[in-house]
Formats: C-alpha cells, sequence, structure tokens
C-alpha cells in the first residue's frame, strides 16, 4: 500500500524524524488558511505547495511550487487542484490531485548564496538477499534509476542483519560516506519508523543539510507491506482507494487476489503457483497475461462470478483463460459459476472463453459446459488450451 507524502510525514515524524512543517489543503481557501499558519509560525518569506498523487517527480511536472504570498498561495494551489499532474513517473493522463501540501520552506536561509545540498536515502527490503538495506548517495533530488546510471558509484548500499538491527557503527559510516554530521541519530530514527510501520520502502529524496545545521527529509516515500495491514489497522486506513486500479479494489472485496497487467489474455486460475505458471504459458503462447488472478483453493460459484466480470471489465482483453484444477474446487461447481456468468451478465459476452478443466469432477463439468451451448472452448489439458490460446491470437 502506498501512502502519501503528507501521510508519510506524519508517520515519520511522530518516530521523530524531521521533516518541514506542513498542513494538508483540499482547496485553495484551505490552502490560504494553513499558509497564513506557517507563514507566522515559521517568520519566512517563502513556503511550497507541494500536489499530492501516488507519483514523483512532481517537481519536474509542476506539482511543487515555492511561494511567496499569500495570492500567490491561492493562485498556484487553485491551479493545481482538481486537476491532472502529468510527472515523467504518471501516465499520460496523468494524476487527479485532491490534496496539497502546504509546507515550509527548508531551502532558505539567511544567505542568498546558501543553497543546501541534497542527499539520496532509503530503507527498503532486498528479497534476494533477504535482509533491509539501506541505499544512498551524496547525488539527491534526482530519481534514483538517473542517479544508478549517472554516477553507479555514487551509490553505496548497507546491509542490515535483521537478528541485530541497524547497528550505530553502520549508521556513522552512513554520515561519514554523506559527508554529513551527527546523522546518526536521525538513522535509527528512521529505521525504527521503517521497522515499525511494516514498511517495504521508506524513501527519502532528498534529504538536506540546512545552514543551520538540521538534517530534514524533504519528501518521502512510504510503502506498507499489504501483507501486514492486519496488525498495522491504525494505518490501514491510510489507503487512498482514488490512487488504486479500481478493478483491484474491487478484487479485494470479494478477496480474490488481483493484480492489473498490461496484457490481452485474462485468466483465471486457482492457486497462485498455478497463476504463475499459467501466466508462463500465455508469454509461451504469443499472448502477455493481462491480469494475475488467484480465485482461491475455496472457490465457490459466486467468486467464478465475480472473478469473470472483473476480467471482462478490462477492455484490452482479446480472450479469457480459465485454468482450474479441482482439488478441493470441484470443476462442476466452477462451470457453474461460468454458466452463471453468461446468464447474469447484461451484454453479451463476445470474447473467447478457453476453459480447462481438470480434476475432481472433471467429466461432469465438461458435460456441463458443452451442453449449455455458449461459445466456451472446454478442453481437459493444459496442452489443448494453449494450442486453443494460440489459435485465438494468432486469427
Ligand atoms: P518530487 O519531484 O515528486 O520528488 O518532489 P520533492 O518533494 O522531492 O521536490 C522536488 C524538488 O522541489 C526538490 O528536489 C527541491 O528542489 C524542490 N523543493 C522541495 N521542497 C522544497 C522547499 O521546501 N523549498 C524549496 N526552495 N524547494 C523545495
Ligand atoms: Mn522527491
Amino acid at each position: 500500500m502506498n501512502l502519501h507524502e503528507f501521510q508519510g510525514k506524519e508517520i515519520l515524524n511522530s518516530f521523530s524524524v524531521h521533516v518541514p512543517y506542513g498542513i494538508i489543503a483540499s482547496s485553495p481557501e484551505e490552502a490560504v488558511k494553513a499558509a497564513k499558519i506557517i507563514f507566522e509560525k515559521t517568520n519566512k518569506k517563502s513556503l511550497v505547495i507541494k500536489a499530492q498523487v501516488h507519483a514523483g517527480g512532481r517537481g519536474k511536472g509542476g506539482g511543487i511550487k515555492v511561494v511567496q504570498s499569500l495570492e500567490e498561495v491561492y493562485k498556484k494551489s487553485k491551479e493545481i487542484l482538481g486537476n491532472y499532474l502529468i510527472t515523467p513517473q504518471t501516465s499520460k493522463k496523468g494524476k487527479l490531485v485532491h490534496k496539497v501540501l502546504i509546507s515550509e520552506d527548508v531551502y532558505s536561509s539567511p544567505s542568498p548564496y546558501y543553497i543546501p545540498k541534497e542527499y539520496y536515502l532509503s530503507i527498503f527490503l532486498n528479497r534476494d538477499l533477504e535482509k533491509n538495506v539501506i541505499l544512498y548517495s551524496k547525488e539527491g533530488g534526482m530519481d534514483i534509476e538517473y542517479i544508478s546510471k549517472k554516477y553507479p558509484n555514487k551509490i553505496y548500499i548497507e546491509e542490515i542483519d535483521p537478528s541485530w538491527g541497524l547497528h550505530l557503527f553502520q549508521a556513522r559510516k552512513i554520515g561519514f560516506n554523506l559527508g554529513i554530521k551527527n546523522l546518526s541519530s536521525f538513522l535509527i530514527s528512521l529505521y525504527n519508523a521503517y521497522l515499525s510501520c511494516d514498511a517495504t520502502l521508506l524513501e527519502i529524496n532528498p534529504l538536506i543539510y540546512t545552514f543551520d545545521n538540521k538534517i530534514i527529509a524533504v519528501d518521502t516515500k512510504i510503502i506498507i507491506d499489504d501483507n501486514a495491514l492486519f496488525r498495522q489497522k491504525k494505518y490501514a486506513n491510510l489507503r487512498d482507494r482514488e490512487e488504486e486500479e479500481p478493478i483491484e479494489i474491487e478484487a479485494l472485496e470479494y478477496r480474490l487476489n488481483f493484480l492489473k497487467l498490461e496484457g490481452n489474455v485474462g485468466c483465471m486460475v486457482n492457486g497462485a503457483g498455478l497463476a504463475m505458471a499459467t501466466m508462463d504459458m500465455i508469454k509461451s503462447c504469443g499472448g502477455y497475461p493481462a491480469n494475475f488472478l488467484d480465485i482461491g483453493g475455496d472457490a465457490d460459484k459466486k467468486r467464478v462470478e465475480k472473478a469473470f466480470l472483473l476480467i471482462l471489465k478490462d477492455p484490452s482483453v482479446q480472450v479469457i483463460l480459465i485454468n482450474i484444477f479441482g482439488g478441493i474446487v470441484r470443476c462442476d461447481t466452477v462451470a457453474d459459476g461460468i454458466i452463471n456468468s453468461y446468464h447474469h451478465i447484461d451484454h453479451d459476452i463476445k470474447i473467447p472463453v478457453v476453459v480447462r478443466l481438470q480434476g475432481t469432477n472433471e467429466e461432469k463439468a465438461k458435460k456441463k459446459l458443452e451442453t449449455s451451448k455458449l461459445p466456451i472452448y472446454s478442453t481437459y489439458t493444459l496442452k489443448e488450451a494453449s494450442d486453443k490460446i494460440k489459435e485465438i491470437l494468432s486469427d
């Protein structure tokens, strides 16, 4: 689950990680109100308006504005709010902005010649190493892909032993490599925040070191492990449904394991392992999976029907493959679910459907599908199914 910058900063703040003072606003009027408070509190001549969307590169897309007056706050936040923000990390359509963060300008200093240096720092779970790692660089501000391409030897990685946690000597080493004095306590707070909220990523980009020796997390991106939300109840409600694939949210409601992908072959499978194998098979047939969908081992008619509806919602699907191995779930139940879908959906299903049902009650299932007279290609084996998919895709 992705968090917005303002949500991430609230978490960091609660772990004593220094973040710029900010107030969230949903309208230009609220933005002005927030700006008044911030101007008064900080006594600075400028502040920053930051569009809150789940995408980086907002600076380049015009979603970050440094402004000097309340008039400007009103004008700029009106321009940003309710409009689509296009950044190098969004689609061409961009992302609709519902909120802006009105934030203290932490770059300002008494001297016009002082520009704080920007650093990069992130903590994330490295699944290959089976460890959390801290990745950091003196070249912050830009996105990390660019940094690693342009300055591959200016990126450092520190591995954290899960049984010891972050050692003080490691924190000191990171500070030394970055040339930042007294970074240790900042890093330890950051690592605590990362662990405590079950994050899989906590990225600070940029991190700055100010003229008065303050270390500040200027921007943050936090991803919380979905599988940990059951024990992270206070963070679970931070999910912004507007930012997520509507199909995936619907799937969640029916306890279907659904991930939207880019391809043209919709698939419905029981079991994650079989779903992975099915996706490989689709690729070897010259197709590309439109989704990952595991309906679970205990799927019933209703769930099959819902899964079917979800796949049909995706306009890029050209053919649907239903690949079920009947173990606990019975093939004839799945067949009933498929047939019901044809009767319950209010428009004709024009997309060809290839079904492979093998296992418990497979004959019964095949008979049901055949006597239904619906345009379904019913097969027993994976080979038959993949041949059929290939044939359909090459037409
Ligand atoms: P991103 O572009 O989505 O990653 O958004 P960031 O929050 O990282 O901001 C992008 C850039 O805006 C930073 O690299 C800074 O150059 C600038 N910026 C962000 N916060 C401030 C601020 O408080 N003051 C000033 N002057 N510039 C800022
Ligand atoms: Mn950033």
